[in-house]
């Protein structure tokens, strides 16, 4: 903590009472604090650590937006420099968007046709922009989604969410233009095919391709498909071998376009690529981004080829956010500049494979230790109450995360309901602090919970 900033809470901060916090958090709708049954308020952090208003500090394994983890030096430089230049956007052209631009197209695979981009503040207005292209561009309505995905909060966002966790915002009625179709490797049962049997990616994407033959039949064929390239809702669950090439082959026979939401493992988190959708060997038509490329920064955006961007903007009509405003553009330069710098990716791929090896080695001991999940510092651990089965433990789920929080590690699963530990620390994350964390869970299988 160079900059000093973890000293001492003030007494305020230290003073609030659990009846305080409580009273607190009746104000806020959906705290986050739910997840905890005794209470804390998060006040500071630093790299991959955060501290609370006790000054009690933890491991942070859940942050996947702060790639550079908290309160990096590049970042704060930026923003401060930045800020007293030119921090709002106008109608006109400026430098910091035009120079970002560059670097986020330059960060593609060499043959990726994709020359475009349009900046928005989050990941839902990415997925909502990109939705709304993929409509204007092909003329038609219906979006193929999977299930088990989470694809933001906005109205279009929330009608391609599918997960039974994390849509507590979902209208009753899904709107006609979406299309669920099973995801291909649905985390229990299911999974243990696809790593068993290389075929069930092609399999499910057959599946796929008779659902958009149904769909052109009943005269509403597919304008697109949403997927993240590694499903984050399920757990960071890989897709299995094949299956994206498979449907995206399948979806533009169709005459779709094809979204990839990459708003949690876009920039280095799966270690394997700078993008999710790399391991696969494919390029999207539109790669929907934002949290990591901020740093925690509100930024997001839609990278696409011109013909695509063309339908919303070729007639004159001015593509108008606040988003991309210079000084969230300064930020993702500084954010690119220290992951170059500091070898982010690199770590992520070796630190997710440390932490995983622990993982591994922990399930050999501990019965409730499922299917490990995932890739790079995107790692699902599934509690079973039988391995055979796979009955989920999710009530012990979040009695662990309890535990943990207790030794100083901060991990949590999806929702209340589910079973699965989501471990997306900052790609700074030390190999000690790795260590650290399967030895805490090491301690709570053990001792009990
Ligand atoms: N897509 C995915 C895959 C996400 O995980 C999220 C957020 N967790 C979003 C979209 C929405 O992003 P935001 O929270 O920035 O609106």
């Amino acid at each position: 903590d160079p900059a000093g900033l973890l000293g001492l809470p003030s007494r305020a901060e230290r003073d609030t009472s659990a009846d305080e916090q409580r009273r607190r958090e009746q104000i806020l709708a959906g705290a986050q604090e739910r997840y905890y049954e005794h209470p804390m308020q998060i006040q500071r952090g630093w790299r991959h650590h955060l501290v609370d208003t006790t000054g009690r500090a933890y491991v942070d394994l859940v942050n996947n937006v702060a790639g550079l983890g908290h309160g990096h030096p590049g970042v704060a430089d930026a923003v401060d420099r930045q800020i007293r230049i030119l921090n709002t956007n106008s109608r006109f052209l400026y430098h910091e968007l035009a120079e970002y631009s560059e670097r986020l197209l330059a960060l593609l695979p060499p043959d990726s046709p994709l020359d475009t981009v349009m900046l928005v503040n989050s990941g839902s207005e990415a997925v909502d922009l990109a939705l709304r292209l993929v409509q204007a561009a092909t003329g038609r309505k219906t979006v193929v989604a999977l299930r088990e995905a989470y694809h933001g909060w906005t109205t279009a966002g929330d009608a391609v969410t599918t997960s039974a966790y994390d849509n507590p915002y979902a209208l009753d009625t899904r709107p006609e233009w979406v299309h669920v179709a099973d995801v291909p490797n649905r985390f229990r049962g299911t999974y243990r095919g696809a790593a068993e049997d290389r075929s069930v990616g092609a399999r499910y994407a057959a599946d796929l391709g008779a659902d958009l033959d149904r769909l052109a039949r009943r005269g509403r064929p597919a304008a697109g498909f949403i997927c993240e390239s590694v499903l984050g809702n399920a757990g960071g669950v890989l897709l299995p071998e094949g299956y994206l090439a498979d449907a995206y082959a399948r979806v533009r026979a169709a005459g779709g376009l094809c979204i990839a939401d990459e708003v949690q493992v876009g920039f280095g988190r799966t270690g394997s690529g700078f993008w999710g959708f790399e391991r696969s060997a494919v390029i999207p038509d539109l790669i929907a981004i934002a949290k990591p490329m901020g740093n925690g920064f509100p930024i997001g955006g839609v990278i696409t080829s011109r013909a695509v961007a063309d339908a919303l903007t070729s007639q004159g009509q001015f593509f108008s956010s606040t988003g991309g405003n210079p000084l969230s553009c300064r930020v993702g330069l500084a954010v690119l500049d220290a992951m170059e710098a500091e070898g982010t990716q690199r770590n992520a791929r070796e630190i997710g494979r440390r932490l995983a090896a622990g993982f591994r080695a922990l399930a050999e001991r501990h019965g409730i230790i499922g299917p490990i999940h995932g890739e790079g510092l995107y790692l699902g651990v599934e509690l079973v109450r039988d391995r055979d089965t796979l009955e989920p433990a999710a009530q012990e789920a979040a009695a662990i995360c309890e535990r943990l929080r207790e030794l100083g590690v901060i991990v949590l699963t999806t929702s209340e309901r589910s079973n699965v530990l989501k471990v997306k620390p900052p790609l700074c994350i030390t190999a000690e602090s790795a260590d650290y964390a399967v030895a805490a869970l090491d301690r709570v299988l053990t001792e009990g919970w």
